[in-house]
C-alpha cells in the first residue's frame, strides 16, 4: 500500500547533507508542499520507477578481466519516453544517478518537451582506459541496458566524460542486435550518423539564452558583464565562447586540475586551442593560476558552475559575489546554499532550466531521426531560443507568483505538468 510520507529530513546532524538523491527529494518536497498533491501521487513522483544496477566484465588490453559497476535509472515516463545522459566518472554512485534521473524528469517538464527522466553511469576513469577498452565497456553496458532502452522507451545521451563517439558505439550495438539501423536510440551522435546540428553547443547556448534573459530582468548589460566559469568541458568551454561572442568578458575559468584568472579577460578562442593542445586551462599565457574552487568566489556579474554536483555549499557560499548564477552543471548548489543566495538577492538560474538546452536539442535530434528529415543549424538554434526564452519567463513568473526561489518556481511548474499527466493516465492497472 502506498502511504503518505513526511519529507526526508535534509540535514544529518549539524553537517550539510550532500547525498544527491536526498537533495533531489528535498527539492521535490519543497515544491510539492505548495501544490497540495495527493499523498500517494506525491510518493510515486519522488521515487525512480526503475533502477538497474550492473556488473560489467571487460577484457583489458593486458589480457586481464576487470568488472565495472554501472547503472541505468528511469525516474518517470508519464509525459513520454525517458531521456537522460550517461556519465563515466570514478565518483559515480547509484544515488547520484537516481538524483540525475529525477532532475531530468523535472527538466523536460520545465521546458515542456515530451520526455520523462532517466540517467546512466559507469564507475570508471575514462582517462585511464584505452580507446579499445572504452569501446568494449560501452558496448557491454549498451547490451546490458538494451531491454529497457529504445527510441520509444529510453534514449541516452552524453554527459560528463562521454561524447558523440560513446553514443555512436551504443547506437551501433543496439542496431546490430535489432538488425536495423536505430539512430533514434541515442542523441548526441555525430551529425553524419543522424546527429543534429547545434547539439554539441546546445547546453551552453541554452544557458546563454537564460543568462541573457536574467540580465534583462536585472538591468545588467550582457556585453559589459564579467563572467567566471567552473569546468571547461562541453558545457563550460562553449558557454565561455558564446558569452564572449555576446561581448561579455571571461575573467576566470577552471577545470579539474585548477583555475586561471585575468581581470582584463581571456581570448577565449586561444584558450580553447590551449585546452585542446595541453588538456588543461593551466599554463595559459598571461593568466594567474588560482585553486579551482577560487573561481566560485571571483568578483563578477555572472558565475557559471559547469562541472559537478555540490560545488556551492553552506561552507563556501559566502564567497560567491556574482549577481547571476547560471547552473550549467546538474546539482551544483546545495539547498542550504540556494537559500543563502536567494536571501542575498543573487539570481540562481536552476539547472533544470539553465542546462535544459542540451535535452531540448536532443529532443530535436530524436524528432529529426524519427522523421528522417534534418534541419539546418539556424533552424535548430532559433527553435532552441524560443523554447528557452519562454521557459525562463514561465519559471521567473512562477517564482514571483509563489514568492520562492527560481528553482522552486521551476519545480512547481514541472511537478504540476507531470502530476497532471499521471492523474489523466491513471495508475496502471
Ligand atoms: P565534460 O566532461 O565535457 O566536462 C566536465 C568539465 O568539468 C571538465 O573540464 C573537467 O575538467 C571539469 N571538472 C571536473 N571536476 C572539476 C572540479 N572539481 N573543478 C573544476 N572543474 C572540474 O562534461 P559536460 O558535458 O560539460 O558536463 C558538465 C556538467 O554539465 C555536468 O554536471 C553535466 O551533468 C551537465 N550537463 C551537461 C550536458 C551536456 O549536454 N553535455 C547537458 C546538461 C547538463
Amino acid at each position: 500500500m502506498v502511504t503518505s510520507r513526511v519529507p526526508v529530513p535534509f540535514k544529518s546532524e549539524a553537517k550539510e547533507d550532500l547525498n544527491p538523491f536526498r537533495i533531489a527529494m528535498h527539492q521535490f518536497d519543497t515544491a510539492a508542499e505548495k501544490l497540495n498533491l495527493e499523498p500517494g501521487l506525491r510518493e510515486v513522483l519522488r521515487r525512480p520507477r526503475r533502477a538497474l544496477s550492473l556488473a560489467l566484465p571487460v577484457k583489458m588490453d593486458d589480457g586481464t578481466v576487470r568488472v565495472f559497476e554501472g547503472f541505468r535509472v528511469q525516474h518517470n515516463s508519464a509525459r513520454g519516453p525517458c531521456k537522460g545522459g550517461i556519465r563515466y566518472h570514478p565518483g559515480v554512485t547509484f544515488d547520484e544517478v537516481k538524483a540525475l534521473a529525477s532532475w531530468m524528469t523535472w527538466k523536460c517538464a520545465t521546458v515542456s518537451i515530451p520526455f520523462g527522466g532517466a540517467k546512466g553511469g559507469i564507475v570508471c576513469d575514462p582517462h585511464h582506459l584505452s580507446h579499445g577498452e572504452l569501446e568494449r565497456l560501452t558496448r557491454r553496458y549498451a547490451y546490458e541496458i538494451m531491454p529497457i532502452i529504445g527510441p520509444d522507451k529510453d534514449i541516452p545521451a552524453p554527459d560528463v566524460y562521454t561524447d558523440s563517439q560513446t553514443m555512436a558505439w551504443i547506437m551501433d550495438t543496439y542496431s546490430m542486435a535489432h538488425g536495423s539501423n536505430a539512430p533514434g536510440v541515442v542523441t548526441g551522435k555525430p551529425t553524419y550518423l543522424g546527429g543534429s546540428f547545434g547539439r554539441n553547443e546546445a547546453t551552453a547556448r541554452g544557458c546563454m539564452f537564460c543568462v541573457r534573459s536574467a540580465c534583462e530582468v536585472l538591468g545588467i548589460s550582457l556585453d559589459r558583464a564579467t563572467v567566471a566559469i567552473q569546468g571547461f568541458g562541453n558545457a563550460g568551454s562553449i558557454a565561455a565562447h558564446l558569452l564572449a561572442k555576446q561581448g561579455s568578458t571571461i575573467i576566470a575559468v577552471s577545470d579539474s586540475r585548477g583555475g586561471i584568472y585575468n581581470r582584463a579577460g581571456f581570448n577565449v578562442a586561444e584558450l580553447l586551442v590551449h585546452k585542446q593542445k595541453t588538456g588543461s586551462v593551466l599554463g595559459f599565457p598571461s593568466a594567474k593560476e588560482i585553486p579551482s574552487e577560487a573561481v566560485l568566489g571571483i568578483e563578477c556579474d555572472i558565475l557559471i558552475p559547469a562541472a559537478l554536483e555540490n560545488q556551492i555549499t553552506l561552507e563556501n557560499v559566502d564567497m560567491v559575489q556574482a549577481r547571476i548564477v547560471g547552473e550549467a552543471a546538474n546539482g551544483p548548489t546545495t539547498p542550504d546554499a540556494d537559500i543563502v543566495m536567494y536571501k542575498k538577492g543573487i539570481m540562481v538560474i536552476p539547472d533544470v532550466l539553465a542546462n535544459a538546452g542540451g535535452v531540448t536539442v536532443s529532443y530535436f535530434e530524436w524528432v529529426q531521426d524519427l522523421q528522417e528529415l534534418f534541419w539546418d543549424e539556424d533552424d535548430v538554434n532559433r527553435r532552441l531560443e524560443r523554447v528557452m526564452v519562454k521557459a525562463f519567463t514561465d519559471v521567473h513568473t512562477s517564482a514571483k507568483k509563489h514568492n520562492v526561489t527560481m528553482r522552486t518556481g521551476a519545480y512547481i511548474l514541472a511537478i504540476d505538468r507531470v502530476a497532471k499527466a499521471m492523474i489523466t493516465r491513471g495508475i496502471w492497472p
